[in-house]
């Protein structure tokens, strides 16, 4: 059976990418350096490939930023207010203008908005539409990939591009609404040119990603989704199109698959086993199938003998020519290398034995292949594969590590009750008001400030033993000093301590619960340059000790002013960390959110009036169809309620979510009952607002007014034009003002000046409403 693969990651094994995007935009290394850096990471990946025996390559999946934006600058989809840096900047200045945005003496350009890749924590840039779109092929790229993956030596590359119906559906429309059905006709010509161009070269299999084939689609996208793969697929007899879907199930969508031209469809069987069924009875007999089987989103080692049962299944039906094998989705999402995880305490062997990350997937995948053969040339190796493979599950299974019977008690006697505050919200409001007494538009930041290099230093020194725990503890209270004594300088209303002690805030809360286990590399990319280190959930979760407590109360302990504790939530705990494929995540939410529970009510005893609990995670979560949606909401909510409801009324909790958007869950929103929840709107100039203020939304909210993304400095009238329109929806009373997010990835001097402009703003808008 043939193998191929959706993607790799792309940011190096070490981050080389990362560092070497940061180091050209600090104008430390040039453009042909940073070249030089990407074409040797897409070298390592194609080798590795190779070297995995992998069938199919894909040959454009690198990208300097995002796969997205290259498609973007690809179509010429250049939103409006970007026309103007065309003729100044180079091709790839503008590239990174378009993503981070641009400030340079007189021009200052917003970035494109940033949203999350389905419900992954990877972030594409969101193409903007006109509603009379024009695309047109200005650059091409692919091709370039394609001839110089053919040059190192890589037999069949594969080009790998998402849809034209995914590309629109991912879209938004900035001024006037756009419509698919209109733009997919100038769309489409341009797609078709491009794979002209790819099938001149001599391409023989391309990928086309239509993710949104796994979400619930209207007729009317339906019969457009017949029609362009018709299309599409027609013009080109001479490549093999593989029909990529991914995380989720299409089997609802049947009208489409029953009628899809020849081709290769690719299944997600990872996230949704069930409907191999039913694809088997519906597909035609001019449509392959590729057996998504090896988990492309998490890191546990495939159970061979659980994946050759289905892989059987589908050999019975449809024979093996007809089959391909691949892991579930692009392995972007996971880690690279196993083998570079050596540190026993961070991860125990036992638990190593475990897992396997893109590379081993790589192999995983064809290692099935050949475990699935009828003939397989090497009877003994197969068998002790298998059987090695079989005991590292069953070790898993019944491993002490996974299973706690306390936790497990705690959680089955959880009831209503502990689901609920004490009081309403209007009395709360007041308990509250009386004891914090702010002022009208209170002002905060949303917990963290700069990680500067000497932060992060600190923390590699204490590992490294060159300083000890004692020297480590002060030099964080004296950045918490400072950062206490500049906010009351600033004049901020509601303080914080600043996260220095955090390396990650899913990280830090995880490294203090029972259940983790952590890597040294494990890096998988969340947008751009950033990159993040997933945990390992591997077990049942508890709390044996304070976690936060020590730093907020040091903190407290400075000021008169409030300070606001700062905790992660349970489902971003759980969003972010690569979870148990073994119990359903609903259950390792609630163990996550008892643990957190506990915590908010010792910050609680400490005299810590404000406690927030993030979860900027909650949105990604949800399911690709939304018939699954209410389902998810409801444990998501639960947990989150769980994690604070046993506070007291005077206790202002607060909650933070950033990338979303909200129209389509304010009612679970709400139902969260946080006492102030703010929010990140500054990208989209307070659109995503109006769902609030169409609910009226009761409790207290706080809208982003500073991207926090970007490095540029909204200036005060600019901030003062955003709280403007936020009155214009929402009852002034209710409104907070607060960054879009933490301050973690900025500098020190950039923070000063804009939040400095944003207390200035504050007051502008006090005087305002005074007298209201
Ligand atoms: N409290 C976190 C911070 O300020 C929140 C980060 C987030 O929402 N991603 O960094
Ligand atoms: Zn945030």
């Amino acid at each position: 059976m043939r193998t191929h693969n959706l993607g790799y990651p792309r940011i190096g094994s070490q981050r080389e990418l990362k560092r070497a995007c940061e180091n050209f935009w600090e104008g430390k290394i040039d453009k042909k350096q940073l070249f030089e850096v990407g074409q040797q990471q897409r070298f390592n990946n194609w080798q590795i490939q190779m070297d995995a025996g992998i069938d199919l390559i894909p040959c454009n999946d690198f990208s300097f930023y995002d796969q997205i934006l290259d498609l973007i600058v690809m179509f010429e989809v250049i939103p409006e207010r970007f026309k103007t840096l065309n003729e100044k900047l180079n091709p790839l200045e503008l590239y990174f203008a378009l993503s981070r945005g641009y400030q340079n003496g007189e021009i200052d350009v917003t970035a494109m908005e940033m949203t999350k890749w389905f419900d992954t924590n990877y972030h594409y840039i969101v193409p903007e539409f006109e509603a009379n779109q024009t695309f047109k092929l200005q650059y091409d790229g692919i091709v370039k990939s394609y001839k110089e993956a053919k040059e190192y030596g890589v037999k069949n590359p594969k080009p790998v591009i998402v849809g034209p119906l995914s590309f629109l559906k991912l879209g938004k429309s900035k001024g006037q609404h756009f419509e698919i059905k209109a733009l997919i006709s100038n769309l489409l010509p341009v797609y078709i040119e491009l794979i002209g161009k790819l099938s001149n070269e001599g391409v023989q299999y391309l990928q086309i990603d239509e993710p949104f084939l796994c979400t619930s689609l209207s007729i009317e996208e339906q019969s457009m989704y017949r029609y362009v793969l018709t299309e599409l697929f027609n013009s080109f007899p001479d490549v093999h199109f593989i029909l990529a879907t991914y995380f989720g199930s299409i089997t609802h969508n049947k009208y489409i698959i029953a009628q899809l031209p020849q081709c290769t469809l690719h299944v997600d069987l990872v996230r949704c086993p069930e409907q191999l069924d039913d694809i088997l009875t519906i597909i035609p007999d001019n449509v392959n199938l590729s057996l998504g089987i090896v988990d492309g989103r998490n890191i546990w080692k495939n159970d061979f003998e659980k994946s050759l049962k289905i892989i059987n299944k589908a050999v019975e039906k449809l024979g093996e020519k007809r089959l391909m094998l691949a892991p579930s989705c692009s392995l972007l999402h996971v880690p690279y290398d196993l083998d570079m995880e050596t540190n026993e305490k961070d991860l125990p062997a036992v638990i190593k034995r475990w897992m396997a990350f893109a590379k081993q997937k790589l192999i995983e995948t064809v290692t099935l292949s050949r475990l699935s053969s009828k003939n397989p040339f090497d009877f003994a190796n197969d068998l002790s594969v298998l059987i090695k493979n079989t005991e590292d599950i069953s070790t898993r299974n019944n491993s002490e590590l996974v299973h706690d019977a306390l936790v497990q008690l705690r959680l089955k006697e959880i009831s209503e009750k502990d689901l609920e505050r004490e009081k309403p919200y209007s009395i709360r409001h007041e308990l509250q008001q009386q004891l914090l007494n702010l002022s009208l538009f209170p002002t905060t930041t949303i917990g963290s400030f700069p990680q500067t290099t000497k932060v992060r230093g600190l923390r590699a020194k204490l590992k490294k033993r060159q300083i000890t725990p004692v020297e480590y503890d002060q030099q964080v209270e004296d950045a918490i000093k400072d950062a206490i004594r500049w906010q009351e300088e600033i004049g901020l209303d509601v303080l914080v301590h600043g996260e220095f002690e955090r390396n990650d805030m899913v990280e830090y809360f995880g490294e203090q619960l029972k259940g983790f286990a952590f890597t040294q590399n494990g890096w998988v990319q969340s947008y751009g340059s950033r990159c993040v280190k997933p945990p390992v959930i591997y077990g049942d979760v508890s709390r044996p000790l304070p976690m936060t407590v020590k730093w907020i109360v040091f903190a407290q302990s400075l000021t008169s002013k409030p300070m606001k504790g700062m905790l992660t939530g349970p489902v971003t705990i759980l969003q972010w960390s690569f979870v148990r494929d073994d119990q359903p995540r609903s259950e390792t939410a609630m163990q996550i959110a008892l643990a957190i529970r506990d915590e908010v009510l010792d910050l609680e005893r400490a005299g810590i009036n404000i406690i927030q609990v993030d979860e900027p995670a909650i949105r990604e979560g949800l399911p690709l169809r939304k018939t699954d949606w209410q389902e998810y909401l409801d444990w998501a909510v639960k947990a989150f309620k769980l994690s604070v409801a046993g506070a007291q009324p005077r206790t202002q909790i607060h909650t933070h979510m950033c990338y979303s958007e909200f129209n389509d869950i304010i009612e679970a929103i709400a139902a969260m009952d946080a006492d102030v929840i703010t929010i990140e709107t500054s990208r989209s100039q307070m659109e995503l607002l109006d769902a609030f203020a169409h609910f009226k939304y009761p409790n207290d909210i706080g809208p982003g007014v500073y991207d926090i993304h970007s490095p540029r400095v909204p200036s005060i009238d600019e901030i003062v034009n955003l709280l403007e329109k936020a009155t214009n929806v929402i009852p002034y009373k209710q409104i907070w003002v607060n960054p879009d997010c933490g301050l973690k990835t900025r500098g020190w001097d950039e923070t000063r000046r804009a939040i400095g402009n944003m207390v200035e703003a504050a007051n502008k808008m006090r005087i305002k409403f005074i007298n209201i």
